[in-house]
């Protein structure tokens, strides 16, 4: 079963989510992953900021290894990483 839903990431990172949760392979937290509007995957915490809105953080903020997602994801230089 698939639950599409729009969430905001970092508050203004717009993903659509499946809904599926998967663990983060470096730090183990359990995360989910967004598709940006431009069909970039995005790991993001799956702790609700705010209990109203579909708000979370990006888990590479948190996780204590996230260079290892700039080498997976490779993300424009112009944009993403230290866009936060
Ligand atoms: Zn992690």
């Amino acid at each position: 079963m698939t639950d599409y839903q729009t969430i905001m990431v970092n508050g203004k990172i717009a993903c659509v989510w499946d809904g599926r949760t998967a663990h983060c392979k470096k730090c183990n937290t359990a995360i989910g992953w967004g598709i940006t509007t431009n069909n970039k995957r995005m790991p993001f915490d799956l702790v609700q900021l705010d209990p109203t809105k579909p708000r979370y953080e990006a888990h590479w903020a948190n996780c204590p290894n996230r260079d290892d997602f700039r080498r997976v994801e490779k993300p424009k230089q112009s944009e993403g990483l230290h866009d936060r």
